[in-house]
């Protein structure tokens, strides 16, 4: 048995929607990963105890209910994200690599 956030769940299971990704022009680890906090930060937790088998079945139970709320918040997200990236724009705040995380190819 283990304790999940269904919320958490759900929320990264819809984080791939495809008209959800289309608010986010960066779709990185980074800037998903801020979509996904952001939004769960916003949302109530609601923890199930479960093995793995049964978790996907309480997931296709709670998903009409909190899909609606989970998908407004991550477009929120989305959208401040969008318009806040930690790893660009960033003028002088700090100066972070743009490209520390390597991204094959051009690797000298
Ligand atoms: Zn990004």
């Amino acid at each position: 048995m283990a304790v999940v956030n269904m919320t958490e769940v759900l929320a990264r299971q819809i984080l791939k929607d495809p008209e959800l990704l289309k608010l986010l022009p960066c779709h990185c680890d980074r800037c998903l990963d801020d979509v996904l906090a952001m939004a769960l930060n916003h949302l109530p937790p609601r923890y199930a105890a479960t093995d793995t088998g049964q978790l996907y079945v309480q997931v296709e139970y709670l998903r009409p209910q909190l899909r609606s709320d989970i998908l407004r918040e991550l477009a929120q997200a989305a959208l401040w994200v969008s318009s806040h990236p930690h790893h660009q724009s960033v003028e002088g705040a700090g100066g972070d690599a743009p490209s520390a995380k390597g991204e094959g190819g051009s690797g000298a």
